[in-house]
């Protein structure tokens, strides 16, 4: 594996994380980058398989942005309500359509300065785009590779840039978002937020914090 600043702690992390979780991608369902953006901007505190019951409606109505834009506020609402803070999401869906079919014939832009100029797209939410829709390298950090790359010594740090920041100065830029889905399966599955099933853990042996 090609670190950039190699580390024998960090890189057997990183090696067994990659190998553990080798082909397990996002868990969204989508057909279109555009529909990838809407699934991310609707996965904010709430799970992936809650959003993918909420876009299997939407995207069957509304399958593009022209679709989208066209929708009134109240009728996007209606299809996403049962998502946390689905007003504002849904301003932001209808927003987000508006731009996208406007400014941009309908294809998703391709660069992160111009998606976090999108209603409800900030840092984390552009890098899952670039990668999933792109495949143009970015490592999103969100709560799962905060907490687990923190418990594991690969960063040290209390902020999700921070983090970012350190777990890329570590590795290739062509293994940042494994990276991030590896780390994202672990903190689901078995390094969970309040009771880590260290027990069952491949990586114990290794874990400063394991209990
Ligand atoms: S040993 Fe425990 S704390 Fe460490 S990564 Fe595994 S589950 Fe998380």
């Amino acid at each position: 594996m090609s670190n950039k600043y190699p580390n024998p702690h960090a890189n057997k992390i990183f090696t067994a994380l990659l190998q553990y979780y080798k082909g397990h991608g996002t868990a969204l369902r989508f057909s279109t980058t555009f529909q990838l953006l809407c699934a991310v901007i609707l996965s904010a505190q709430t799970n992936d398989n809650q959003v993918n019951k909420i876009t299997d409606k939407l995207f069957a109505v509304a399958s593009d942005s022209a679709a989208l834009a066209a929708m009134s506020l109240e009728q996007i609402e209606e299809l996403i309500k049962t998502c946390g803070l689905y007003k504002n999401k849904a301003r932001h869906l209808q927003q987000a359509a508006r731009i996208i079919n406007e400014q941009y014939g309908g294809e998703v832009p391709q660069t992160r300065e111009e998606l976090e100029t999108l209603p409800g797209v900030g840092r984390k939410t552009a890098s899952v785009v670039l990668f999933v829709g792109f495949n143009i390298p970015a490592l999103p950090v969100d709560t799962h590779v905060l907490r687990v790359a923190n418990r594991l010594a690969l960063a040290d740090s209390s902020t999700p840039a921070g983090t970012e920041k350190q777990l890329c100065a570590q590795l290739a830029p062509e293994l940042w978002g494994d990276i991030h889905h590896a780390l994202i399966w672990h903190g689901r599955t078995i390094c969970l937020g309040r009771k880590p099933q260290c027990a069952k853990c491949f990586l114990r042996q290794d874990c400063p914090f394991v209990v």
